[in-house]
């Protein structure tokens, strides 16, 4: 507790003199201010917060009881006691009354005025604490409440966000369905009629292109959920990152469409990754390339090792996108005004970038892009190479160094 700060006010000179040398003899480590009327005390109560103030009720001018009643208006919290003379019981009910924390009967007992002086200074200490306790108190509430106030606004936004998802979602698998319906139709009908064997055919063709659209979003809309409930689980292990991309490429050009144009391959270089979410990343970027890319334009996969980290970019030589748009390309739902789709598909519902930024940062790793409009864009994942933790060496190599290229054409 600090030194306990005490105001005693009396017109008799000799107690004015006695009080405080008592308390000062009786409690060690005390201040006691004094003054001989009631004025004077009303001016030093706002300036000092004192722990208790003892005074007088009988002095000229103001008295006792009125200066209680100030101090109250003043310093409510502030423990007064109060003075009276022997037998004055209907002043001491009167001060009790007026709010006044203890009163003392003259002549005074030096024990009995040192014990009041000391309850009212623990209770003046307590109050305090209740002081702050009740701010502390405010303060958090106040802090809820903004939480409260924040969270309720997310929880809006995020429900707005569903419902455009939902309607995208719907307005996304009308299309492909529409389509299936009108194919069977078709079918139905041509299957009535001899020798149209290769009619029948393009038309199974067709749907199953429709039914794949259907399972890409799908697995879109699911992956989103899973990401949104936290429940992305990534299966890491350590692989060659050379071999995924090459035998990726090679698949993903095996068919009709894209095919493999020019081909280096270099030293393994090794992370430890879920193969299959890191394949749908790099199928991503290359399907959005071949998207916003005229047909027969080349596109380029390079694979760098640069220090503790490798750099997996794709680069196309398409649309490229608006500057104002890249701040944005990564955000859930976003498709960048203007940018049409060039070759292939339709434009998708605009979560395949959003999940792909999930899919590196969950392995520890980011996602960039450089654009620039009708010149092209490079979309790199960057991701922590592996790091044998029994030698704690990986293989770093501290100048950026290509170790795989290929171009494509689509
Ligand atoms: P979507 O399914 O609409 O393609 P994405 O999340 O994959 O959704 O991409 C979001 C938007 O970013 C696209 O709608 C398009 O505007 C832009 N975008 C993505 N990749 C490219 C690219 N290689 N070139 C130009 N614009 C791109």
């Amino acid at each position: 507790m600090n030194t306990p700060y005490i105001l005693v006010v009396d017109d008799d000179p000799a107690l004015l003199q006695a009080l405080p040398r008592t308390l000062d003899l009786r409690l060690n480590n005390i201040k006691v201010d004094t003054c001989d009327n009631a004025q004077k005390a009303l001016e030093l109560v706002p300036e000092n917060d004192y722990d208790a103030i003892v005074s007088d009720v009988k002095m000229p001018g103001m008295d006792g009881l009125e200066l209680l009643a100030r101090i109250q208006e003043l310093r409510p919290e502030t423990p007064v006691i109060l003075i009276t003379g022997h037998g004055e019981h209907n002043l001491a009910i009167q001060a009790l009354r007026g709010g006044a924390y203890d009163y003392i009967l003259k002549p005074i007992d030096r024990d009995v005025f040192v014990a009041a002086v000391q309850r009212a200074v623990q209770t003046r200490h307590l109050r305090r604490q209740v002081e702050q306790q009740h701010l502390a108190l405010s303060l958090h509430a106040k802090s809820l409440e903004r939480l409260v106030q924040k969270r309720t606004s997310e929880l809006v936004e995020a429900n707005a966000t569903k419902d455009k998802f939902l309607q995208i979602v719907a307005h996304e698998i009308k299309a492909p369905l529409s389509n299936l319906r009108g194919m069977a139709q078709v079918l139905h009908q041509q299957s009535e009629q001899p020798d149209n064997h290769l009619l029948v055919q393009q038309g199974l063709v067709d749907m199953e292109r429709a039914v794949e659209r259907t399972e890409v979003l799908v697995q879109d809309l699911l992956d989103t959920s899973l990401m949104e409930t936290n429940m992305f689980i990534l299966q890491r292990r350590r692989c060659d990152l050379v071999e995924l991309c090459r035998h990726l490429l090679n698949s993903y050009t095996a068919g009709a469409g894209p095919t493999l144009t020019y081909e280096i391959i270099g030293k393994p270089v090794e992370a430890e990754v879920d193969e299959e979410r890191i394949s749908q990343v790099l199928i991503n970027l290359l399907s959005n390339a071949r998207k916003y890319s005229p047909k027969g334009s080349p596109i380029t996969v390079t694979l760098q090792q640069s220090g503790y980290e490798v750099i997996i970019s794709v680069r196309d030589m398409g649309v490229g996108i608006p500057p104002e748009a890249i701040a944005h390309i990564f955000e859930q739902f976003y498709r960048a005004p203007g940018v049409e789709v060039q070759s292939g598909s339709r434009p998708g519902l605009g979560v395949g970038l959003f999940i792909t930024r999930k899919i590196v940062e969950r392995h520890g790793g980011r996602v960039e892009v450089q654009s620039l409009p009708g010149q092209g864009s490079i979309f790199s994942m960057t991701l922590p190479l592996f790091i044998d933790p029994s030698t704690n060496k990986g293989e770093a190599t501290l100048e950026p160094h290509t170790q795989a290229v290929w171009t494509i054409v689509h």
